[in-house]
């Protein structure tokens, strides 16, 4: 939903943009059934709002009301005695309203807050469940923007909406009988001066809409520019590209158009202020007059505290008259939030434990692909008829050109995404059979694109094992290979590794990520090797941490280096999501097929580079 957008406030609210008036929700019974559910937990405190709501407005007209007995009876009739008890009861009641107001609000508030703090938790769980190929295909900042302004758009939707249509509604209804009871006449009259107030409202509102909304659109621009610009990739490409005067004019021409919509924003304001200001002056003297002429020619029972009471119930009508206008508005505007929230609640799980998940005693690593059918999506199919077993001890390396199905197959394993055909089996058993906190915790993937959090080294190896005691975090990371270097950090385990391990070295990252997966201890140790240009030192380091592992462990190894190859007991060729050759190094480099001229372009030469 736009915000109301800078300087907006309950007039930028008051229209709907024409991507929303094109968006409007379907309103079923279907969606405010589901709303309720919502609010069913607190019906309690809902029905003791309510009441809140009701007492507290009708008790608000009283002091208006009363106005006129302080005149008539205390000041015109010179009773002393009526004129305190009316003031000290205009006081009361008016303290008693607002202390009302408070408790309606504290539980107002505490009602929308649990509401979104359902939402929230329901949304995040919901979120964590959904599969890789939701998050590669929704864009991050959609994502969050429903759980944090959509869902905080619903949470001013429970605490003003419905609590601003209730409270008026009394208001009014109050203040109109109110008014006819004291003189048909001057209410009649007071309700056509009425729309004379809102009709102005409404057009300077709209016209400061537009402003907000540009200058909402400028925003955002800036916003985009500042994200991308201001981030350390940003940054870099800026400075080797030498695009700093173009990213400088591009943020001072938005920069400047933002100052003169600010400018035409505050002076709208200012206008709008003085047509109200005339208007709302013009009401009362309109009574005065008309009530001046009965009272003096025609009707000798209204007094003057009537007179000031009918103006007085007038000025309490121009608030509500023009928030209820605005309903509508508010109305569509929070059944498109809710629409929104749920499209993400439906969803459909694409990855769910089965019903009744199978739980091995002990895990072995053993690894089967039995005609594996996949595809992203469904008009390109990426591996066709994959066939291949990893017995328990032994390790795999999977070689091809970049594109092939590499990656795409080892995500099949922890069951990131499902067959389309066939079926991958871990330990003989189906891997869609297996209980999916089993099946991920016992395999261990070291990914090309290491991801730390920010935070400390320990912090992010205690991640995969919280109660790690000291000589566990050290066996790992010495056989990690970065233990030296953690030594030489002043810091050590506590070293900072900066937003997203960015303060440290590629084979850095790599190591400590290899020392995570080695805390975790899996069954089977899936390893992406970095095809980036590492320098040979470090290389050499993550290549003396992975072969003890290979020799040690069930490993599959996507691999793109001569020894890497050659450690493994048996290579897999991917070629257009086929196995084109499989076997041995010295079986394949001399078939002059697809191995011996990865070998020829790649890994010989790779091979000669580290020596
Ligand atoms: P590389 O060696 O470059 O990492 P790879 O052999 O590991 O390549 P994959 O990452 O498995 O290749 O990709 C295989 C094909 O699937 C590619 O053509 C890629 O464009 C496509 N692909 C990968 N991920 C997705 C995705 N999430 N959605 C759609 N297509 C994808």
């Amino acid at each position: 939903m736009p915000g109301p957008g800078p300087g907006g406030g309950r007039m930028g609210r008051a229209f709907l943009s024409e991507e929303e008036k094109a968006n409007r929700p379907k309103v079923t019974k279907e969606l405010l059934v589901r709303i309720m559910s919502y609010l069913k937990p607190y019906w309690k405190q809902l029905i003791v709002t309510l009441i809140c709501i009701a007492v507290s407005s009708t008790m608000s007209i009283l002091p208006s009301v009363l106005t006129g007995k302080i005149i008539d009876e205390g000041l015109i009739g010179r009773n002393m005695r009526l004129l305190i008890i009316y003031i000290i009861l205009s006081l009361a009641v008016t303290l008693g309203s607002n202390m009302i107001g408070v408790a309606e609000s504290y539980l107002n508030t505490w009602i929308a807050q649990h509401i979104s703090y359902d939402m929230r938790n329901h949304m995040y769980k919901h979120l964590q469940s959904m599969s890789q190929r939701f998050f590669t295909s929704n864009n991050q900042g959609d994502i969050i923007t429903r759980m944090t302004s959509d869902i905080s758009g619903v949470e001013q939707v429970i605490t003003s909406t419905y609590t601003s249509i209730l409270s008026n509604v009394i208001t009014l209804v109050v203040a109109l009988v109110a008014m006819f009871q004291k003189n048909w006449i001057l209410a009649a009259v007071g309700i056509v001066i009425v729309p004379l107030f809102t009709i102005p409202t409404r057009a300077a509102g709209k016209t400061r809409w537009e402003i907000t909304n540009e200058a909402q659109k400028c925003n955002d621009e800036i916003n985009g520019i500042l994200n991308e610009t201001m981030s350390v990739s940003g940054q870099t490409l800026v400075k080797l590209f030498c695009r700093e005067d173009y990213e400088y004019d591009k943020y001072e021409d938005a920069n400047g158009r933002m100052i003169k919509l600010n400018i035409r924003q505050s002076m709208a304001g200012r206008w709008f202020r003085v047509v109200i200001t005339t208007i709302t002056s013009v009401g009362p003297m309109l009574l005065y007059l008309v009530g001046g002429i009965l009272m003096m020619k025609y009707d000798s029972s209204l007094t003057v505290g009537d007179i000031t009471v009918l103006v007085a119930l007038l000025g309490r009508m121009y608030g509500p008259v023009n928030s209820l206008l605005n309903i509508q508005v508010d109305w569509i505007r929070s059944m498109a939030l809710f629409t929104r929230i749920f499209e993400y609640f439906d969803m459909k799980v694409e990855i769910e434990n089965p019903e009744n998940p199978v739980i091995p005693k002990e895990a072995h690593g053993n690894v089967r692909f039995e005609n594996v059918c996949f595809s992203y999506e469904p008009e390109r199919q990426i591996l066709k008829n994959i066939n291949f077993e990893l017995k328990s001890g032994s390790s795999v390396a999977i070689v091809g050109p970049s594109g092939s199905g590499k990656s795409t197959m080892i995500n099949l394993i922890p069951r990131l995404y499902d067959v389309n055909e066939g079926a991958v089996y871990f330990d003989d058993v189906d891997v869609r059979q297996l209980d999916l906190k089993y099946l991920r915790s016992n395999i261990g993937i070291v990914t090309q694109d290491t991801y730390l959090f920010n935070g400390t080294i320990r912090e992010n190896l205690l991640y995969v094992k919280p109660d790690a005691t000291e000589a566990e975090l050290i066996e790992a990371c010495e056989n990690a290979n970065i233990y030296d270097f953690i030594q030489n950090q002043p810091d050590g385990l506590d070293t900072m590794v900066g937003n997203r391990g960015l303060k440290l070295s590629g084979g850095e990252k790599q190591r400590i990520s290899i020392a995570r997966v080695l805390l975790k201890n899996p069954a089977l140790m899936i390893f992406d090797e970095a095809t980036s240009a590492l320098d040979s030192i470090s290389e050499a380091k993550i290549q003396a941490a992975i072969d003890p592992l290979v020799e040690s462990r069930t490993s599959i190894l996507i691999a793109h280096r001569l020894s890497t190859i050659l450690a493994a007991d048996e290579i897999l060729v991917l070629k257009d999501g086929r196995i084109a050759e499989r076997g041995q190094h010295k079986d394949l480099v001399g078939k002059g097929g697809v191995y011996t001229e990865l070998y020829e372009t790649q890994f010989k030469i790779k091979a000669a580079e580290d020596v």
